[in-house]
């Protein structure tokens, strides 16, 4: 009578000789790790979003970028580890996780209108998300489809 596994933990499922799934080993499900970055220009739609997920995210283990965090805390009151602000090593801190499976998915709200002093991390960091296979939304309306199938309410609630 286990909860249904998620997308992000059917790695953890355990199958019999014949490929059928018979029970997964992960024990009770582990929060999902997730990652918030968000660029200026898209902070305040961040702060929607993480709103309208707040009840979820709750149950996550949160990691963002300094600034991002910051307002996730303050304005939420969420809880969250904030990392180094992005521009100073934040979006590599949260590469280096991801690459070694501490994350299990990343929403990073990049703005395409404004040059960003750490392009090449910017990329480094969408990079590593291809490389590891790890769902990287860069837009709000791809990050409301992300949470709501990685955060499936009745599994909340
Ligand atoms: P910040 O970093 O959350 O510290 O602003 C994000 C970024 O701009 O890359």
């Amino acid at each position: 009578n286990r909860a249904p596994l998620r997308p992000d933990q059917a790695k953890d499922r355990k199958t019999d000789e014949e490929g059928k799934s018979v029970y997964h080993a992960a024990g009770p499900i582990r929060p999902l790790r997730l990652a918030l970055i968000a660029h200026d220009g898209r902070k305040d739609r961040m702060i929607a979003l993480a709103r309208e997920f707040a009840p979820r995210l709750r149950g996550c283990t949160l990691c963002a970028t300094g600034t991002t965090g910051g307002r996730l805390a303050t304005e939420l009151g969420l809880e969250v580890e904030r990392l180094l602000s992005g521009p100073l090593g934040g979006d590599l801190q949260i590469g280096a996780r991801l690459a070694v499976g501490e994350l299990d998915a990343v929403v990073f709200l990049r703005d395409p209108m404004t040059p960003q002093p750490h392009e090449p991390d910017i990329h480094a960091l969408v990079r590593a998300c291809d490389v590891h296979d790890v769902p990287c939304a860069t837009n709000a309306s791809t990050a409301r489809l992300l949470l709501d199938q990685l955060l499936p309410r009745a599994a909340s609630a």
